[in-house]
């Protein structure tokens, strides 16, 4: 059974002041005996900076932390960047690539996404893929041509089924990040079950049913149950409302009741 996650992005958000607090009221909100499921897992993206004070947080090893981001090479001459190799010598195994943010902003392309692919599974590490489409392409009805194409990077830097064992992936609309304005249900569990039957031409059936697929864009503990009995929706990448200890502890008491 493929698992069901929970993944906070905090983008450039929060402090080193805020990890306490944030931390002890998320704790008194969950179940904690939830963490130690092995079918339901919790991660938090943070910026940089902040992911060695939130290690105090993790409970050994049951919450996962991860980057938001990483360079393709191990090191060298990139003023101001952090290698991957950089993380995993604090300890950190996972990180998200390809949010829309880092392509609409910091100039994230197919080519240097497929650079951080093939780095990123030399080093064994754990990716969380994000992939998702702009309001202009939704209008144009681009997206399913958009998602192929971002998926084709995917799969051209792991080629290998056992390559997708440490990938998540996220559909993350663009349209829908931040704006309050969640897709429905339907549109994304449509939109989730096409990117499983991709997966499974690309690779096979095994393979599709075993990724986790996470929906991200203005979800929130108020609409994550109904995104949640999507039979293609197996979690999510949550911004704003992982900054809020009582609604990011409520969305993990759902997912984590949903087998
Ligand atoms: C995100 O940026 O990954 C995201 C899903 O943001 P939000 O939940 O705020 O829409």
């Amino acid at each position: 059974m493929r698992k069901r996650i929970l993944a906070a992005n905090w983008k450039m958000n929060g402090s080193k002041a805020m990890l306490k607090p944030f931390f002890d009221q998320f704790f008194k909100i969950i179940d904690m005996s939830s963490l130690s499921s092995p079918q339901h897992k919790l991660y938090f993206g943070m910026p940089y900076l902040y992911l060695e004070g939130a290690r105090s947080y993790i409970l050994n090893g049951k919450i996962t932390l991860s980057a938001q981001n990483c360079h393709w090479a191990e090191s060298g001459a990139f003023t101001g960047e952090i290698s991957p190799v950089m993380l995993q010598d604090f300890g950190i195994n996972t990180v998200i690539i390809g949010h829309s943010e880092r392509r609409q902003f910091f100039n994230e392309t197919e080519e240097t996404l497929d650079k951080k692919l093939h780095i990123l599974k030399k080093l064994n590490m754990q990716v969380i893929y994000c992939i998702g489409e702009s309001l202009e392409q939704k209008e144009a009805k681009e997206t399913l041509k958009v998602l192929q194409m971002q998926l084709k990077t995917l799969f051209t830097a792991l080629p290998n089924k056992s390559d997708l064992e440490r990938v998540v992936l996220a559909y993350e609309p663009i349209w829908a990040i931040g704006t309050g304005l969640a897709a429905t249900p339907e549109q994304a569990q449509e939109v989730h079950r096409f990117i499983r039957g991709t997966i499974a031409e690309a690779y096979d059936i095994d393979s599709a049913e075993k990724i986790s697929l996470l929906y991200g864009g203005s979800s929130n503990a108020s609409n994550i149950v109904s995104l949640l009995v999507q039979p293609d929706i197996d979690g999510f990448l949550v911004g704003g409302a992982a900054l809020k200890p009582e609604e990011f502890g409520r969305m993990w008491r759902d997912l984590s009741q949903t087998p």
